[in-house]
């Protein structure tokens, strides 16, 4: 799980996160939402260091990460993320781009990483896409791969940034359905989404941020059926 408690970052005297405490327990799964600019994608990237927090503490699995002494990699070998970008390695085959980081990072044997890349390739419904490039696939088959690479790290949480924010709508279906199963199947996950059906669905809480604060938190029923302050049924009006 992760346990984040009084985060701070600024971008000089821009201050975006102010006091943000909240947590995900081993099995849960919780959706940020927000407007843009709110300061969601930069509470992720503070999760795996991808930003430096000005304050307060974040426990992820038991590392303290905002420890001087943390070991970054060894920290970051049991997160895994996934972008609205997908990130792929264009010159390299689907089952590569699965496979690299097991051989670089978990120093797995190539027999072993290429078994592992494969099921994961197979749970995202592409296990017979291992041998194409990143782009003979659509929006929505490269996110899953995406999805495969990050699960192949055996991660204990997964963070995603917007997921199917970049997709055709014709492919959102089926890269939310790939979540759904990762959530029944209790992955931990931290998942900062436009998509108020998926939240409402799947997420066991729910957390609104605005303007840098965590403005209502709570089950997803009752945020998202249920908002309690105006600038929850204001955000809510728009994106429903
Ligand atoms: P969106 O829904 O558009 O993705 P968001 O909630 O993810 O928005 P962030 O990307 O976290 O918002 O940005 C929060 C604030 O921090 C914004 O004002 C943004 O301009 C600022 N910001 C983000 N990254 C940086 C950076 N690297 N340098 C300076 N300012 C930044
Ligand atoms: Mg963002």
């Amino acid at each position: 799980g992760v346990t984040i408690s009084g985060l701070r970052k600024s971008y000089g005297s821009n201050e975006v996160l102010k006091d943000i405490s909240l947590s995900v327990n081993p099995g849960e799964v919780v959706c940020l939402i927000g407007p843009s600019g709110s300061g969601k994608s930069t509470l992720l990237r503070c999760v795996n260091l991808l930003e430096q927090p000005n304050g307060g503490t974040i426990d992820v699995g038991g590392y303290d990460v905002t420890d001087p002494d943390l070991d970054i990699d060894e920290m970051r070998r049991h997160v895994g993320m996934v972008f609205q970008q997908f990130n792929l390695f264009p010159h390299l085959t689907v089952l590569e781009n699965c496979t690299v980081a097991q051989l670089k990072v978990l120093k797995r044997s190539k027999d072993e990483a290429q078994r592992v890349a494969q099921q994961n390739l197979t749970k995202v419904g592409l296990g017979e896409f291992a041998d194409r490039y990143p782009d003979q696939l659509s929006g929505g088959q490269q996110q899953r791969v995406a999805i495969a690479r990050a699960l192949s790290m055996d991660p204990q949480l997964m963070l995603f940034d917007e997921p199917t924010s970049a997709l055709d709508p014709e492919t959102v279906g089926e890269v939310l359905a790939i979540m759904r199963n990762l959530a029944k199947d209790g992955m931990t996950m931290l998942v900062v989404t436009h998509e108020m059906a998926f939240a409402r669905d799947v997420a066991d809480r729910v957390v609104f941020m605005d303007g840098g604060v965590v403005v209502e938190e709570g089950p997803a029923a009752q945020v998202i059926g249920d908002p309690q302050t105006p600038r929850m049924q204001d955000f809510l009006k728009r994106v429903l």
